[in-house]
């Protein structure tokens, strides 16, 4: 008897149209990739302050086979997330009324897609799945992995009902597809929440910010007030930027945007100096596993040194005023 592979419901992409052609192809991808492993069909929802031609040609050359042209005014020139989710949520009411409970809806990979999914899961009482490895549908359910703790673990969930709200990165879209699609014009009507007024402050920051850097020097509950200027000229001095664990964002020694880990940064500098900081899970899953991490600790037994490149047992008193003692002989600073 030969078992037939039951195919997915059909997969939903729902692509800002402010948001670029990269998010459109990206979405497009991701959305291809799904209905290669799975099955069943595709339809997009393009959604802007207008229609937007190119674009619905785009979603029809990568296999739509319905496309939802959703247009809302006041879109135009506001790039305020409440705003553009309270839309999406709209634009999404009438394809979702067309499908079963268990529709997928993919939003463009990316922060901002993945702060999308959140609040229409939020406003449609769906599941917010985030960023995804994989999605696939199994015995009448998506099954989503997730890579977690910085790349060493995978995670595999099952979403056995409800709107699932998902972000995915497929590779490149394939525009190969002749087929014309249907295509439904929806104008949106009422307001939507006003921009939140932003008062814009300088933050006192003259540090580059983690993103991007080739050298981090963080450091931990170990380390007090004194400590961390220390950490500050050696980062200045060696062309990095300061980092921090958790304990020490708490205890008032480095701002929020510079916790590593993972209710902070995911970092992925070329080195990262831990200076009093013990190697949690939760602290090492803000680092690249490719970074390569030099450890200061006065415990031997600390388990950051079971994944440092490089430990040192010393008390930070005496070793920073050493390094930045030499590194200034060396006219470095
Ligand atoms: C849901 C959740 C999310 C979390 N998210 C994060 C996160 O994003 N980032 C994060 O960092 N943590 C996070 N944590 C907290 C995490 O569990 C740990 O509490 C934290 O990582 C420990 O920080 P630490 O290494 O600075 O402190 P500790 O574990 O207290 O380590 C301090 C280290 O300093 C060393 N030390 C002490 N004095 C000296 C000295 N003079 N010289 C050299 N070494 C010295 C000690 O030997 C010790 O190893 C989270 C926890 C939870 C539950």
């Amino acid at each position: 008897m030969s078992m037939q592979k039951l195919e997915a419901p059909t997969t939903l992409a729902l692509i800002p149209l402010a948001w670029g052609e990269d998010a459109l192809e990206a979405t497009l991808a991701a959305q291809q990739s799904v209905v290669a492993a799975n099955g069943g069909h595709c339809e997009v929802i393009l959604l802007g302050a207008e229609g937007h031609d190119i674009a619905c040609e785009r979603a029809a050359q990568a296999g739509a086979t319905r496309i939802w042209q959703v247009t809302h005014a006041d879109l135009a020139g506001n790039d305020d997330m409440a705003a553009l989710a309270m839309a999406a949520s709209q634009a999404l009411h009438q394809p979702l009324a067309e499908r079963g409970a268990q529709t997928l809806v993919l939003l463009p990979p990316g922060i901002a897609g993945e702060e999308l999914a959140a609040r229409l899961a939020h406003l449609l009482s769906g599941h917010a799945l985030g960023r995804c490895a994989r999605l696939h549908w199994q015995n009448e359910a998506w099954v989503v992995e997730r890579v977690t703790w910085g790349g060493r673990m995978r995670l595999s969930m099952r979403v056995e009902s409800g709107l699932c709200f998902a972000c995915l990165r497929g590779g490149r879209a394939n525009f190969a597809n002749s087929e014309p699609a249907q295509v439904t014009n929806t104008a949106l009507v009422g307001g939507l929440p006003a921009l939140m007024a932003l008062d814009r402050r300088p933050t006192g920051q003259h540090l580059p910010p983690l993103d991007g850097a080739k050298l981090v020097v963080s450091g931990g509950r170990g380390v007090n007030e004194r400590g961390f200027e220390l950490l500050e000229t050696l980062a200045v001095a060696l062309g990095g930027t300061l980092g921090g664990s958790l304990p020490a964002v708490d205890a008032g020694m480095v701002p929020v945007m510079r916790q590593v880990g993972v209710s902070g940064k995911f970092v992925s500098p070329a080195i990262y100096l831990a200076v009093g900081i013990s190697g949690t899970p939760q602290h090492l899953a803000g680092i690249n596993p490719q970074t390569r991490i030099v450890a200061i600790n006065t415990d031997v037994g600390a388990d950051i040194f079971n994944v440092a490149d490089v430990g040192v047992v010393a008390d930070w008193n005496l070793l920073l005023p050493e390094l930045l003692g030499v590194i200034k002989a060396q006219a470095l600073i």
